[in-house]
Protein backbone atom coordinates (compact mmCIF):
# COMPACT_ATOMS: atom_id res chain seq x y z
CA UNK A 1 0.00 0.00 0.00
CA UNK A 2 2.90 2.35 1.06
CA UNK A 3 4.81 1.53 -2.36
CA UNK A 4 1.49 2.34 -3.86
CA UNK A 5 1.51 5.43 -3.20
CA UNK A 6 4.98 6.56 -3.41
CA UNK A 7 4.69 5.44 -7.20
CA UNK A 8 1.06 7.20 -7.62
CA UNK A 9 0.37 10.96 -9.36
CA UNK A 10 -0.86 12.19 -6.26
CA UNK A 11 2.41 11.86 -4.67
CA UNK A 12 4.48 13.05 -7.65
CA UNK A 13 2.11 15.86 -7.55
CA UNK A 14 3.15 16.74 -4.02
CA UNK A 15 6.66 16.80 -4.52
CA UNK A 16 6.33 18.82 -7.31
CA UNK A 17 4.53 21.53 -5.27
CA UNK A 18 6.85 21.15 -2.97
CA UNK A 19 9.62 21.76 -4.54
CA UNK A 20 7.94 24.75 -6.63
CA UNK A 21 6.84 26.38 -3.35
CA UNK A 22 10.58 25.59 -1.78
CA UNK A 23 11.95 27.61 -5.40
CA UNK A 24 10.05 30.42 -4.62
CA UNK A 25 10.54 30.44 -0.65
CA UNK A 26 14.26 30.01 -1.38
CA UNK A 27 14.34 32.81 -4.01
CA UNK A 28 12.46 35.31 -1.68
CA UNK A 29 14.75 34.90 0.97
CA UNK A 30 17.70 35.08 -1.66
CA UNK A 31 16.23 38.35 -2.64
CA UNK A 32 15.43 39.84 0.59
CA UNK A 33 18.78 39.07 2.16
CA UNK A 34 20.24 40.69 -0.78
CA UNK A 35 18.02 43.83 -0.99
CA UNK A 36 18.83 44.59 2.58
CA UNK A 37 22.73 44.29 2.23
CA UNK A 38 22.30 46.91 -0.61
CA UNK A 39 20.08 48.60 1.28
CA UNK A 40 23.07 49.13 3.90
CA UNK A 41 25.10 50.27 1.66
CA UNK A 42 23.01 52.84 -0.24
CA UNK A 43 22.51 54.38 3.74
CA UNK A 44 26.23 53.83 4.17
CA UNK A 45 26.87 56.33 1.25
CA UNK A 46 24.18 58.83 2.04
CA UNK A 47 23.96 59.36 5.73
CA UNK A 48 28.25 57.66 5.99
CA UNK A 49 29.75 60.07 3.66
CA UNK A 50 27.07 62.51 1.40
CA UNK A 51 25.55 64.26 4.78
CA UNK A 52 28.83 64.63 6.66
CA UNK A 53 30.26 66.71 3.27
CA UNK A 54 26.84 68.70 3.48
CA UNK A 55 27.74 69.43 7.63
CA UNK A 56 31.38 70.42 6.55
CA UNK A 57 30.19 72.94 3.35
CA UNK A 58 27.99 74.35 5.96
CA UNK A 59 30.80 74.86 8.94
CA UNK A 60 33.20 76.45 6.23
CA UNK A 61 30.75 78.53 4.81
CA UNK A 62 29.60 79.84 8.61
CA UNK A 63 33.45 80.25 8.84
CA UNK A 64 33.67 82.76 6.15
CA UNK A 65 30.50 84.49 6.95
CA UNK A 66 32.04 85.01 10.29
CA UNK A 67 35.22 86.15 9.07
CA UNK A 68 33.11 88.56 6.41
CA UNK A 69 31.33 90.23 9.88
CA UNK A 70 34.82 90.71 11.93
CA UNK A 71 36.06 92.85 8.75
CA UNK A 72 32.84 94.96 8.59
CA UNK A 73 31.83 95.48 11.99
CA UNK A 74 34.34 95.87 14.79
CA UNK A 75 32.00 94.42 17.71
CA UNK A 76 30.52 91.39 15.34
CA UNK A 77 28.24 89.39 17.43
CA UNK A 78 29.73 85.81 17.05
CA UNK A 79 27.30 84.39 19.16
CA UNK A 80 25.14 82.81 16.26
CA UNK A 81 27.65 81.52 13.89
CA UNK A 82 29.39 79.49 17.14
CA UNK A 83 25.85 78.09 17.40
CA UNK A 84 25.46 76.86 13.88
CA UNK A 85 28.79 75.73 14.07
CA UNK A 86 28.74 73.94 17.11
CA UNK A 87 25.66 72.21 16.34
CA UNK A 88 26.88 71.17 12.65
CA UNK A 89 30.60 70.19 13.91
CA UNK A 90 28.48 67.76 16.95
CA UNK A 91 26.95 66.24 14.13
CA UNK A 92 29.50 65.85 11.89
CA UNK A 93 32.18 64.22 14.53
CA UNK A 94 29.21 62.12 16.27
CA UNK A 95 28.84 60.26 12.84
CA UNK A 96 30.93 57.04 11.91
CA UNK A 97 34.75 57.53 11.61
CA UNK A 98 37.30 54.63 10.62
CA UNK A 99 40.37 54.91 13.75
CA UNK A 100 42.41 56.28 11.45
CA UNK A 101 39.85 59.03 10.26
CA UNK A 102 39.41 59.30 14.01
CA UNK A 103 42.61 60.50 14.80
CA UNK A 104 42.52 63.26 12.14
CA UNK A 105 39.34 64.69 13.14
CA UNK A 106 39.90 64.98 17.27
CA UNK A 107 42.81 67.08 15.75
CA UNK A 108 40.34 69.61 13.61
CA UNK A 109 38.01 68.90 16.62
CA UNK A 110 40.05 70.81 18.94
CA UNK A 111 40.81 73.30 16.62
CA UNK A 112 36.92 74.16 16.32
CA UNK A 113 36.38 74.00 19.80
CA UNK A 114 39.41 76.41 20.37
CA UNK A 115 38.18 78.92 17.48
CA UNK A 116 34.73 79.01 19.07
CA UNK A 117 35.89 81.85 21.66
CA UNK A 118 35.54 85.33 20.96
CA UNK A 119 39.26 86.38 21.35
CA UNK A 120 39.98 84.36 18.47
CA UNK A 121 41.35 86.27 15.93
CA UNK A 122 40.92 86.08 11.56
CA UNK A 123 44.08 83.86 10.98
CA UNK A 124 42.84 81.39 13.33
CA UNK A 125 39.45 80.98 11.89
CA UNK A 126 40.98 80.34 8.64
CA UNK A 127 43.42 77.99 9.74
CA UNK A 128 40.16 75.93 10.50
CA UNK A 129 39.16 76.58 7.35
CA UNK A 130 42.24 75.26 6.10
CA UNK A 131 41.72 71.97 8.22
CA UNK A 132 37.91 71.62 7.28
CA UNK A 133 38.55 71.68 3.85
CA UNK A 134 41.31 68.62 4.40
CA UNK A 135 38.45 67.08 5.60
CA UNK A 136 36.19 67.66 2.78
CA UNK A 137 38.55 66.68 0.23
CA UNK A 138 39.19 63.47 2.15
CA UNK A 139 35.44 62.45 2.60
CA UNK A 140 35.02 63.34 -0.73
CA UNK A 141 37.89 60.65 -1.54
CA UNK A 142 36.25 57.99 0.76
CA UNK A 143 33.10 58.76 -1.12
CA UNK A 144 34.38 57.71 -4.05
CA UNK A 145 35.95 54.59 -2.94
CA UNK A 146 32.59 53.97 -1.38
CA UNK A 147 30.36 54.24 -4.53
CA UNK A 148 33.26 52.13 -6.38
CA UNK A 149 33.01 49.57 -3.69
CA UNK A 150 29.44 49.87 -4.28
CA UNK A 151 29.01 49.67 -7.56
CA UNK A 152 31.09 46.66 -7.99
CA UNK A 153 29.26 44.75 -5.39
CA UNK A 154 26.18 45.67 -6.67
CA UNK A 155 27.03 44.25 -9.93
CA UNK A 156 28.27 41.28 -8.57
CA UNK A 157 24.71 40.85 -6.70
CA UNK A 158 23.45 41.34 -10.09
CA UNK A 159 25.40 38.06 -10.98
CA UNK A 160 24.82 36.00 -8.06
CA UNK A 161 21.27 36.98 -8.00
CA UNK A 162 20.77 35.96 -11.97
CA UNK A 163 22.80 32.42 -11.59
CA UNK A 164 21.12 31.60 -8.48
CA UNK A 165 17.42 32.04 -10.22
CA UNK A 166 19.07 30.30 -13.39
CA UNK A 167 20.21 27.19 -11.36
CA UNK A 168 16.52 27.18 -9.15
CA UNK A 169 14.86 27.46 -12.35
CA UNK A 170 17.22 24.42 -13.95
CA UNK A 171 16.71 22.42 -11.07
CA UNK A 172 12.84 23.11 -10.93
CA UNK A 173 12.34 22.33 -14.96
CA UNK A 174 14.85 19.29 -14.42
CA UNK A 175 12.78 17.97 -11.71
CA UNK A 176 9.50 18.73 -13.33
CA UNK A 177 10.26 17.34 -16.26
CA UNK A 178 11.35 14.12 -14.67
CA UNK A 179 7.92 14.05 -12.89
CA UNK A 180 5.85 14.64 -16.36
CA UNK A 181 8.01 12.08 -18.07
CA UNK A 182 7.33 9.38 -15.36
CA UNK A 183 3.60 10.04 -15.58
CA UNK A 184 3.39 10.15 -19.36
CA UNK A 185 5.57 6.68 -19.49
CA UNK A 186 3.02 5.24 -17.12
CA UNK A 187 -0.15 6.67 -18.94
CA UNK A 188 1.18 4.65 -21.98
CA UNK A 189 1.95 1.81 -20.15
CA UNK A 190 -1.70 1.89 -18.56
CA UNK A 191 -2.84 2.59 -22.51
CA UNK A 192 -0.93 -0.77 -23.79
CA UNK A 193 -1.70 -3.08 -21.39
CA UNK A 194 -5.59 -1.67 -21.96
CA UNK A 195 -4.80 -2.55 -25.32
CA UNK A 196 -3.86 -6.06 -24.44
CA UNK A 197 -6.71 -6.78 -21.96
CA UNK A 198 -9.01 -5.72 -24.53
CA UNK A 199 -7.41 -7.97 -27.29
CA UNK A 200 -7.44 -10.89 -24.73
CA UNK A 201 -10.82 -10.24 -24.11
CA UNK A 202 -11.55 -10.76 -28.07
CA UNK A 203 -8.57 -13.45 -28.53
CA UNK A 204 -9.96 -17.14 -28.58
CA UNK A 205 -7.03 -18.49 -26.10
CA UNK A 206 -6.05 -21.79 -28.45
CA UNK A 207 -5.81 -20.33 -31.47
CA UNK A 208 -5.15 -16.73 -31.33
CA UNK A 209 -7.59 -16.20 -33.72
CA UNK A 210 -11.08 -13.60 -33.10
CA UNK A 211 -13.24 -15.47 -30.22
CA UNK A 212 -17.35 -15.90 -30.88
CA UNK A 213 -18.00 -12.74 -28.74
CA UNK A 214 -16.00 -10.56 -31.23
CA UNK A 215 -17.74 -12.46 -34.06
CA UNK A 216 -21.07 -11.74 -33.16
CA UNK A 217 -20.51 -7.64 -32.36
CA UNK A 218 -18.89 -7.91 -36.08
CA UNK A 219 -21.58 -10.42 -37.66
CA UNK A 220 -24.18 -8.24 -36.28
CA UNK A 221 -22.43 -4.80 -37.72
CA UNK A 222 -21.65 -6.60 -40.83
CA UNK A 223 -25.33 -5.31 -42.81
CA UNK A 224 -24.82 -1.90 -41.37
CA UNK A 225 -21.29 -1.07 -42.46
CA UNK A 226 -21.83 -2.76 -45.73
CA UNK A 227 -24.87 -0.22 -46.74
CA UNK A 228 -23.45 2.69 -45.23
CA UNK A 229 -20.08 1.63 -47.67
CA UNK A 230 -22.23 0.09 -50.68
CA UNK A 231 -19.73 -2.67 -50.08
CA UNK A 232 -20.10 -6.59 -50.77
CA UNK A 233 -19.03 -8.23 -47.98
CA UNK A 234 -18.64 -11.95 -47.42
CA UNK A 235 -19.30 -14.22 -44.41
CA UNK A 236 -17.59 -17.41 -44.61
CA UNK A 237 -18.20 -20.72 -42.27
CA UNK A 238 -15.02 -23.29 -42.42
CA UNK A 239 -14.99 -26.76 -40.68
CA UNK A 240 -12.29 -29.42 -40.44
CA UNK A 241 -13.62 -32.95 -42.22
CA UNK A 242 -13.79 -35.75 -40.05
CA UNK A 243 -12.16 -34.52 -37.17
CA UNK A 244 -13.77 -36.75 -34.77
CA UNK A 245 -11.97 -39.43 -36.38
CA UNK A 246 -8.78 -37.34 -36.42
CA UNK A 247 -8.91 -37.27 -32.45
CA UNK A 248 -9.41 -41.05 -32.27
CA UNK A 249 -6.35 -41.68 -34.29
CA UNK A 250 -3.70 -39.27 -33.04
CA UNK A 251 -5.21 -37.97 -29.50
CA UNK A 252 -7.14 -34.84 -28.55
CA UNK A 253 -3.31 -32.89 -27.53
CA UNK A 254 -2.91 -33.97 -31.57
CA UNK A 255 -5.88 -32.66 -32.22
CA UNK A 256 -5.45 -29.60 -30.95
CA UNK A 257 -1.99 -29.00 -32.81
CA UNK A 258 -3.88 -29.44 -36.46
CA UNK A 259 -6.56 -26.93 -34.66
CA UNK A 260 -3.89 -24.23 -34.74
CA UNK A 261 -1.90 -25.26 -37.69
CA UNK A 262 -5.63 -24.77 -40.03
CA UNK A 263 -6.26 -21.52 -37.23
CA UNK A 264 -2.54 -19.67 -38.44
CA UNK A 265 -3.30 -20.69 -42.03
CA UNK A 266 -6.31 -18.76 -42.77
CA UNK A 267 -5.16 -16.19 -40.04
CA UNK A 268 -2.17 -16.07 -42.76
CA UNK A 269 -3.99 -15.89 -45.72
CA UNK A 270 -6.26 -13.35 -44.62
CA UNK A 271 -4.67 -10.54 -43.21
CA UNK A 272 -5.54 -7.87 -44.76
CA UNK A 273 -7.54 -4.97 -43.22
CA UNK A 274 -11.19 -5.20 -43.87
CA UNK A 275 -10.52 -9.01 -43.25
CA UNK A 276 -11.45 -10.74 -40.26
CA UNK A 277 -11.02 -14.29 -39.07
CA UNK A 278 -12.65 -15.83 -35.96
CA UNK A 279 -12.64 -19.29 -34.08
CA UNK A 280 -16.59 -20.03 -34.18
CA UNK A 281 -16.40 -22.76 -32.08
CA UNK A 282 -14.75 -26.63 -32.07
CA UNK A 283 -12.91 -26.83 -35.38
CA UNK A 284 -15.32 -24.36 -36.53
CA UNK A 285 -13.89 -21.09 -38.18
CA UNK A 286 -15.61 -17.93 -39.87
CA UNK A 287 -14.48 -15.53 -41.88
CA UNK A 288 -16.13 -11.74 -42.77
CA UNK A 289 -14.77 -10.14 -45.76
CA UNK A 290 -15.75 -6.47 -46.49
CA UNK A 291 -15.79 -4.93 -49.75
CA UNK A 292 -15.72 -7.95 -51.77
CA UNK A 293 -16.93 -9.56 -54.68
CA UNK A 294 -17.86 -13.11 -55.82
CA UNK A 295 -15.08 -13.32 -58.14
CA UNK A 296 -12.66 -12.59 -55.36
CA UNK A 297 -14.18 -14.53 -52.96
CA UNK A 298 -14.00 -17.97 -55.36
CA UNK A 299 -10.40 -17.14 -55.65
CA UNK A 300 -9.91 -17.26 -51.50
CA UNK A 301 -12.12 -19.89 -51.10
CA UNK A 302 -10.19 -22.24 -53.54
CA UNK A 303 -6.85 -21.01 -52.53
CA UNK A 304 -7.68 -22.04 -48.75
CA UNK A 305 -9.08 -25.36 -49.15
CA UNK A 306 -5.87 -25.51 -51.24
CA UNK A 307 -3.41 -23.98 -48.61
CA UNK A 308 -5.08 -26.26 -45.78
CA UNK A 309 -4.72 -29.44 -48.05
CA UNK A 310 -0.84 -28.77 -48.59
CA UNK A 311 -0.47 -28.27 -45.04
CA UNK A 312 0.14 -32.22 -45.34
CA UNK A 313 -0.80 -32.90 -42.17
CA UNK A 314 -1.71 -36.81 -42.11
CA UNK A 315 -5.07 -38.41 -41.79
CA UNK A 316 -4.97 -41.84 -42.19
CA UNK A 317 -8.97 -42.26 -41.17
CA UNK A 318 -10.44 -39.45 -43.29
CA UNK A 319 -12.74 -40.80 -45.70
CA UNK A 320 -11.77 -38.69 -48.59
CA UNK A 321 -8.01 -37.55 -48.42
CA UNK A 322 -4.80 -39.21 -46.68
CA UNK A 323 -4.42 -35.95 -45.39
CA UNK A 324 -6.07 -33.24 -43.40
CA UNK A 325 -9.08 -31.08 -45.35
CA UNK A 326 -11.42 -28.40 -44.62
CA UNK A 327 -15.70 -28.25 -46.20
CA UNK A 328 -16.42 -24.23 -47.02
CA UNK A 329 -19.58 -22.89 -47.14
CA UNK A 330 -20.33 -18.56 -47.52
CA UNK A 331 -22.60 -16.19 -48.78
CA UNK A 332 -22.29 -12.41 -50.30
CA UNK A 333 -24.51 -9.59 -48.74
CA UNK A 334 -25.24 -7.55 -51.49
CA UNK A 335 -25.47 -3.75 -49.29
CA UNK A 336 -29.10 -2.71 -49.38
CA UNK A 337 -30.60 -6.21 -49.26
CA UNK A 338 -31.67 -6.42 -45.79
CA UNK A 339 -30.99 -10.20 -45.43
CA UNK A 340 -30.98 -10.66 -41.36
CA UNK A 341 -27.56 -11.96 -39.69
CA UNK A 342 -29.62 -15.35 -38.45
CA UNK A 343 -30.61 -15.74 -42.10
CA UNK A 344 -27.43 -15.66 -43.69
CA UNK A 345 -25.83 -17.65 -41.20
CA UNK A 346 -28.36 -20.23 -41.77
CA UNK A 347 -27.79 -20.00 -44.85
CA UNK A 348 -23.71 -20.03 -44.97
CA UNK A 349 -24.11 -23.35 -42.58
CA UNK A 350 -26.47 -25.18 -45.53
CA UNK A 351 -23.61 -23.97 -47.67
CA UNK A 352 -20.94 -25.75 -45.84
CA UNK A 353 -23.33 -28.80 -44.97
CA UNK A 354 -23.84 -28.58 -49.21
CA UNK A 355 -19.96 -28.97 -49.29
CA UNK A 356 -19.96 -31.57 -46.78
CA UNK A 357 -22.08 -33.95 -48.91
CA UNK A 358 -20.65 -33.16 -51.84
CA UNK A 359 -18.00 -35.58 -50.58
CA UNK A 360 -16.25 -32.55 -48.10
CA UNK A 361 -12.87 -30.61 -49.09
CA UNK A 362 -14.60 -27.63 -51.36
CA UNK A 363 -16.63 -25.09 -51.42
CA UNK A 364 -20.00 -23.83 -52.06
CA UNK A 365 -20.99 -20.19 -52.56
CA UNK A 366 -24.74 -19.69 -51.56
CA UNK A 367 -26.46 -18.33 -54.58
CA UNK A 368 -30.01 -17.71 -54.51
CA UNK A 369 -32.22 -20.27 -56.61
P1 LIG B 1 -17.41 -33.51 -40.27
O1 LIG B 1 -16.48 -33.76 -41.37
O2 LIG B 1 -18.84 -33.81 -40.61
O3 LIG B 1 -17.31 -32.14 -39.74
O4 LIG B 1 -17.05 -34.48 -39.13
P2 LIG B 1 -16.39 -34.11 -37.78
O5 LIG B 1 -15.92 -35.34 -37.11
O6 LIG B 1 -15.36 -33.07 -37.96
O7 LIG B 1 -17.58 -33.47 -37.00
P3 LIG B 1 -18.13 -33.63 -35.59
O8 LIG B 1 -18.94 -32.41 -35.29
O9 LIG B 1 -18.82 -34.97 -35.44
O10 LIG B 1 -16.91 -33.65 -34.63
C1 LIG B 1 -16.17 -32.49 -34.29
C2 LIG B 1 -15.06 -32.87 -33.37
O11 LIG B 1 -14.15 -31.84 -33.11
C3 LIG B 1 -15.56 -33.36 -32.04
C4 LIG B 1 -14.59 -32.80 -31.03
O12 LIG B 1 -13.91 -33.80 -30.29
C5 LIG B 1 -13.56 -32.08 -31.87
N1 LIG B 1 -13.14 -30.92 -31.21
C6 LIG B 1 -13.90 -29.82 -30.97
N2 LIG B 1 -13.13 -28.87 -30.33
C7 LIG B 1 -11.89 -29.39 -30.19
C8 LIG B 1 -10.67 -28.92 -29.62
O13 LIG B 1 -10.59 -27.80 -29.11
N3 LIG B 1 -9.58 -29.73 -29.66
C9 LIG B 1 -9.64 -30.95 -30.22
N4 LIG B 1 -8.54 -31.71 -30.24
N5 LIG B 1 -10.77 -31.44 -30.74
C10 LIG B 1 -11.89 -30.68 -30.74
MG1 LIG C 1 -15.89 -31.22 -38.68
MG1 LIG D 1 -18.05 -29.12 -36.77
Amino acid sequence: MKKEFYKSVSFKLSVLSIIILLSLLTSAFMFNSQIDKLKKRIDYIYFGNYIPVLKLHTIDDTYNALIECMKKYKRCDRSSYFKKIRSEWKYYNNAYKSDSERMVVNKVDKSVMNSLNNEAKIPVYNSVINEINFLKEHEKKVAYKKRKEFLEEYSSIKDYLFYNMIILVFISFIFIALIIYSIIKKDNQLKILTKKYKLEAITDGMTKLYNRKYFDKIFDNMPFISNANKWKCAFIILDIDFFKQYNDTYGHDMGDVTLKAVASTLKKYFNKEYEYVFRLGGEEFGVILFDTDEAILEECLKDVNKSVESLNIEHKNSKISSVVTISIGAIIYEPNSYVSCNRLYKLADESLYKSKENGRNQYTIYKEE
